[in-house]
Parts: structure tokens; C-alpha cells; sequence
């Protein structure tokens, strides 16, 4: 058994190629381990110290994000607020403060849960995800990262460093919006996310919507709205498309037949917070707290 306290990423993948586990906030590792989740890995290295981790850096191409960044800054952080509401929106939903001081983006998607809050809004804004481990780094985009419920394509040796996000284009936002019983310590029962791009004229030019615990993984669906105008006959569209392309299970929180409903009533909500805002309204993150979605205390 071992546990060892990583100073910068170098360490840290050299203890994984040892056979250490990554521990970041412990959010999901330990407390899982606690509750009988799993068994707590025998040699563990501590990531939270890396500084280079808890960076989010901004250049002309977007923004890469610190795999250690926890969601407490995501959620208040001045550029993930205003180019990326969406990632903000999940963040801010997370657990309570204390979770949300501990836990960790990178620790959020590596834990590959299909109900993970920051995958959806990640999935929808295309990010592409750094992996690096002493052979050398990669970037796979992040549509391929989780291959089954709490499985991902990266091997036991390669540490996530950061997420990178693209400049957005004009005219164009996101958001996230989950069903929840309770405001706090409760993980989403459905939740959606949507990216829109609007024309000048305002209609539809892109939009990407992803689905959150209704599937193995985290989904992105397909509805062609491409050119239309973002009204009540496209989130019908996109309620409907939600609904069928969802293969939900039924577990103690929620039958199946009601998150496939439920589902399409996120999905058409995230997409019309992500349009207007696109269109230039501000609707303050999280959008559940702001529009009154999901449980009122
Ligand atoms: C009370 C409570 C409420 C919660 N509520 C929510 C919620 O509402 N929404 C939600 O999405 N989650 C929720 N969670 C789960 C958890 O808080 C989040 O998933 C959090 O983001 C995990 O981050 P972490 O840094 O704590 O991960 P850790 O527990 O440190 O790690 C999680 C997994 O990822 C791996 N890992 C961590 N960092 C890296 C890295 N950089 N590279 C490679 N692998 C890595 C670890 O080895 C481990 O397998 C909750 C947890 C608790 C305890």
C-alpha cells in the first residue's frame, strides 16, 4: 500500500506507470470506496497539488481547462461563465459547496458515470480531452472518452490534464439543465445540454444537444434543425428527439418510462435557455436556479 503526493504532473504519471491510482478531490474514490462502491486502490498518487492542473488558460484558439479545476471555480470563473454557460450551469449543480470544493472536473469525466453533470455540456461544446502518461500525450475528443458506465477509453497508465474548449462563434451558447428531487448531495436523475448557433437572421445554424443518465454513457442525439428558428416547433423537436433516442433503466430513483418523459422535457429546455442566450438574453447560471427548474429547496 502506498500513497504518495504528486508535486507535478512527471510524478504523478510516473506513479501511474507504477500501478498508483490518481486521487484528486476524492469526491468519487473515496467516498465510493466508503460506501462499498469499490475497494480503495492499494498505491493511490494525490493530483490535487499539481499547480499546472488547476489552470484554465485562455488563448485566441479557446480555452484549455485544468483537469484539477475544481467545480467550485468552474462555476465563477469570469470565462466559463460568459463563452461557456453551460459547463458553468453543471458545476454549479454539483453536490453541495463541499463537494463542489473538492471535486474535480478531470475527476468528473474520468469517473465515467453516465450521470456525471459536466459531461453533457462538455460533450455539446466538442471538447477534446489531454491524456498523458510516460509514453507520451494524446487528445481524443471527448465524444470518445467513456466507453460504458464508469469506463473510459483511457488505460490505467495516462492522467487526464485538461479539457480544451474552442472559441465559441458569434451569436452562439449553451446551457445545462437537470432534473433533481433535491437542490444539494443528490446526482441528476435526467439532465440535458445544449449548444445553439444562431444566423443573423435567427435561425438555426448549428446545434448539438447531449443527454445526461439515460443510457450507459452520456449521449449526444440528433435532431435536424438546421435553419429553423428556434421556436415551439423545434422544441417539440427536440423534446420528441430526446424522448426516442433515449434507452433509460429503471433504478431507485426513477422508473424508466419516467425519465424517457422527463428527458424530453429537459432536453427542450436546455435547448431554449441555450438559444436565448445565444440570442443575447441573460439568463444567470445556473439555469435551474434562474428559470425555477427542478426542486425549489
Ligand atoms: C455527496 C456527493 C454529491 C455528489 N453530487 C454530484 C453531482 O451532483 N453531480 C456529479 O456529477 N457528481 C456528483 N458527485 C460525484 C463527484 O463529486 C464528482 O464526480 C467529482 O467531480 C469527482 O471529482 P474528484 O476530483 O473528487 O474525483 P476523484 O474521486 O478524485 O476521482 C474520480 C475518478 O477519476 C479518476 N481521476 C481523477 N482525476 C483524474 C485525472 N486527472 N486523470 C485520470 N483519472 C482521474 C480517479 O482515479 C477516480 O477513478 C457527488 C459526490 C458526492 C460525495
Amino acid at each position: 500500500m502506498s500513497f504518495l503526493i504528486a508535486r507535478s504532473i512527471d510524478d504523478a504519471v510516473a506513479a501511474m506507470a507504477q500501478g498508483a491510482r490518481p486521487v484528486a478531490g476524492g469526491s468519487d474514490l473515496v467516498v465510493g470506496a466508503r460506501h462499498g462502491v469499490d475497494s480503495l486502490p492499494d498505491d493511490l498518487v494525490a493530483i490535487d497539488r499539481i499547480r499546472e492542473l488547476a489552470q484554465i488558460e485562455v488563448n485566441t484558439d479557446g480555452c484549455a481547462i485544468g483537469a484539477g479545476v475544481t467545480h467550485a471555480r468552474l462555476m465563477v470563473d469570469e470565462t466559463i461563465v460568459r463563452r461557456y454557460p453551460g459547463l458553468a450551469d453543471a458545476a454549479a449543480l454539483v453536490g453541495s459547496p463541499a463537494t463542489r470544493n473538492v471535486g474535480t472536473v478531470g475527476g468528473n469525466i474520468m469517473n465515467g458515470s453516465p450521470a456525471m453533470d459536466t459531461g453533457a455540456p462538455l460533450l455539446v461544446l466538442e471538447a477534446t480531452v489531454e491524456l498523458r502518461s510516460e509514453v507520451g500525450t494524446r487528445t481524443l475528443p471527448i465524444a470518445g472518452l467513456w466507453t460504458g458506465p464508469r469506463h473510459t477509453a483511457a488505460s490505467a497508465t495516462e492522467l487526464c490534464t485538461s479539457i480544451f474548449l474552442s472559441t465559441p462563434r458569434d451569436r452562439s451558447s449553451s446551457a445545462y439543465v437537470r432534473l433533481e428531487y433535491r437542490r444539494a448531495m443528490e446526482i441528476a436523475v435526467v439532465g440535458a445540454a445544449a449548444s445553439v448557433q444562431l444566423n443573423d437572421d435567427g435561425t438555426i445554424a448549428a446545434t448539438k444537444i447531449a443527454l445526461t443518465a439515460v443510457a450507459p454513457t452520456v449521449v449526444a442525439i440528433s435532431v435536424d434543425l438546421i435553419g429553423r428558428p428556434a421556436d415551439e416547433q423545434a422544441l417539440a423537436m427536440v423534446a420528441a428527439a430526446a424522448s426516442d433516442q433515449a434507452t433509460p433503466i429503471s433504478d431507485l430513483r426513477a422508473s424508466d418510462h419516467y425519465r424517457r418523459h422527463t428527458i424530453g422535457v429537459m432536453a427542450k429546455r436546455a435547448f431554449d435557455a441555450a438559444a436565448r442566450r445565444a440570442q443575447g438574453e441573460h439568463i444567470a447560471v445556473p439555469v435551474n436556479r434562474t428559470l425555477g427548474i427542478g426542486a425549489s429547496s
